[in-house]
């Protein structure tokens, strides 16, 4: 299996002591703009702590950087810093906004979050377990059936991104593929697809860390993974043009040493 590392998503960075900027730079989508950037935070003694690169859905497909500086060091205000950079060749746009705050700086100039090109809304793991945990007191086993509908809400749209077209064009392999990578990238969970069936068609999906699941891991003897098995009902239904049954026959909830669902045709 191909090994994962964590990604960091920068929304805040702290380090005792030190003085931190936020900084946002469109520029030409080539190296040689990204070089001048970098050669400019080395000369002003300005350090990346965090940042992310990406290409702008902008008409111009601008190269973005952006993330948290270091400038505790630097050998110049921000609004120098900015200016020199505004002048560089290939780069359009500069923000740079120094932390109020000693030590940290928290994420003031970015909204929506984009995943997909779609807006998007992110949980932290100790948030969600708490939404989860309560649900299940609140419901108890009324709470499945709610996230069994959730996750039939949740199955995929043909009308959104060009990229899901696009997918919807491939065969089922590729597809189950793309579907594990997104859902990985997203943090559901570590998802192997351990079995299809190209004629019925039906999918063995083993779940590792599933975020349904691994919040009550061996605390119950029912499984939990519900709302993906209303997502991947409907996704195959959507898919294929037929019903779907999803079961998740193992599940670390009640003990198993990891989940699994398959999924397969409606008799
Ligand atoms: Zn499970």
């Amino acid at each position: 299996m191909q090994k994962l590392r964590p990604r960091r998503i920068p929304v805040l960075f702290f380090e005792q002591g030190r003085k931190f900027a936020e900084f946002y730079i469109e520029m030409e989508p080539s190296p040689s703009a990204m070089e001048r950037v970098l050669s400019v935070f080395e000369q002003y003694g300005v350090d990346v702590k965090e940042g992310a690169i990406y290409t702008s859905t902008n008409p111009r497909s601008a190269r973005v950087f952006g993330g948290f500086l270091d400038i505790t060091d630097s050998r110049a205000g921000v609004e120098e810093l900015k200016e020199v950079l505004e002048s560089l060749e290939g780069v359009y746009e500069v923000d740079i906004l120094a932390s109020p705050f000693p030590s940290l700086a928290v994420c003031a100039m970015h909204y929506p979050l984009m995943v997909l090109n779609e807006e998007c809304v992110v949980f932290r793991r100790s948030t969600w377990e708490g939404l989860l945990r309560r649900l299940h007191e609140k419901f108890s086993s009324a709470a499945n059936i709610i996230m069994y509908q959730a996750g039939i809400g949740t199955a995929l749209r043909k009308d959104i991104a060009p990229s899901t077209r696009y997918a919807l064009g491939l065969g089922i392999d590729q597809h189950l593929n793309i579907f594990r990578g997104l859902a990985q990238a997203l943090g559901w969970g570590r998802y192997e697809i351990v079995e299809v069936d190209h004629k019925k068609p039906s999918m063995r999906l083993r779940m590792y860390q599933h975020f349904e699941c691994e919040p009550f891991r061996g605390t119950t003897n029912e499984p939990r993974a519900h709302f993906m098995r209303g997502h991947l009902e409907a996704s195959f239904k959507r898919l294929f043009g037929k019903e779907f049954r999803a079961k998740e026959v193992l599940c670390v909830a009640k003990g198993d040493p990891y989940c699994e669902i398959v999924v397969e045709p409606l008799q």
